[in-house]
C-alpha cells in the first residue's frame, strides 16, 4: 500500500501541469501527500479496527481538511448526516488498495471494495473501477503474472487496456473510468514501481491520482525499493505514519 502514497507523493507536484519529461526527480522538495494518501490509510485503519468506512474516512479527513479533495467530497466528509452523492469520481478506486492487501479471498475483495466506494462514491462506475483496482492487486499478490491479470481485468471490467490510446495524454480528467484504465496500463506494462509511477506521471492530468493507482498496483508486482519507502515515509506525519505501520504488521508486507 505504501507504493499508493509513494505515487500519490511523486504525483503531486505535477497536477494540472503539463506532464514533465520522463526522467523528472522522483522526490523534490515540493512534493507532498494528498487526498490519495489520507483516504487510503482511512480505508485501511477502517479494516483494520472494524469501523465503517464512513466513520474513519471522515475522522481522517477531518484531520486534514486542506489535502486537495473535491468540493462534494469535503462537503460530506463535513456532514455526519450526509449520504453517499452519486459520484462516478476516481476517488473511490484511489482509496481501496488496502482492500486488495486485506481481503482474504476474491469475493472479500469485490465486496469491501464496493462497501468502502459506496459510503459516497455510489455510482457504478466508481464502484467497478475501485474493484478492479483491488482485484488486480489481491490477484498479482497471489502471484498471478502481469499478463494474466491484465486480460482477466479487461475481460471482466470491460476497460481496453491494451490498446496505443489508453495511455493517451488528456485533459484533467476527475472520472473514475477515464482514471483507472491509464494507470492500471501503466502498472501493467511495467518493469518495476518507479517505472509505472513514471509511466503515470507522464499521463499528465489528474497525476497524483494516476501515479497512485499505477504504484498501488505495481507494488504487488514489483515491490517498493527501500529508498522509496524512506522517502515516502519521510513526507508523513506522525499519526499516519502510525497507521501505515498498523497496516503493515496487519498485512506483513
Ligand atoms: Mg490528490
Amino acid at each position: 500500500m505504501i507504493g499508493a502514497i509513494a505515487g500519490d507523493i511523486i504525483g503531486s507536484r505535477f497536477e494540472g501541469h503539463p506532464a514533465p519529461p520522463s526522467n523528472f526527480d522522483l522526490f523534490h522538495s515540493d512534493c507532498c501527500f494528498t487526498d490519495d494518501t489520507v483516504c487510503t490509510l482511512a480505508v485501511a485503519e477502517a479494516m483494520l479496527s472494524n469501523q465503517p468506512f464512513e466513520l474513519v474516512l471522515r475522522s481522517f479527513v477531518r484531520r486534514y481538511p486542506d489535502a486537495g479533495y473535491g468540493g462534494m467530497f469535503l462537503r460530506w466528509a463535513f456532514d455526519d448526516e450526509a449520504g453517499p452523492y452519486g459520484s462516478w469520481g476516481n476517488g473511490a478506486p484511489m482509496r481501496v488498495s488496502a482492500v486488495g492487501w486485506l481481503a482474504r479471498d476474491e469475493t472479500e475483495v469485490l465486496r469491501l471494495a464496493a462497501r468502502q466506494s459506496a459510503v459516497s462514491h455510489d455510482h457504478p462506475d466508481a464502484i467497478q473501477a475501485a474493484q478492479a483496482v483491488a482485484l488486480a492487486i489481491h490477484l498479482l499478490r497471489a502471484g498471478a503474472g502481469l499478463d494474466g491479470v491484465q486480460t482477466r481485468i479487461e475481460k471482466e471490467f470491460g476497460y481496453d487496456l491494451s490498446g496505443p490510446e489508453v495511455l493517451k495524454r488528456r485533459g484533467f480528467d476527475v472520472s473514475a473510468t477515464g482514471t483507472v484504465p491509464p494507470a492500471l496500463a501503466a502498472a501493467f506494462q511495467s518493469t518495476s514501481l518507479e517505472n509505472a509511477i513514471r509511466i503515470a506521471v507522464g499521463i499528465g492530468g489528474d497525476t497524483d491520482t494516476l501515479a497512485c493507482l499505477a504504484g498501488a498496483v505495481a507494488e504487488a508486482v514489483h515491490g517498493v525499493p527501500s529508498e522509496v519507502t524512506r522517502e515516502t515515509r519521510a513526507r508523513l506525519p506522525v499519526d499516519l505514519l502510525q497507521a501505515l505501520d498498523r497496516f503493515k504488521a496487519a498485512a506483513g508486507t
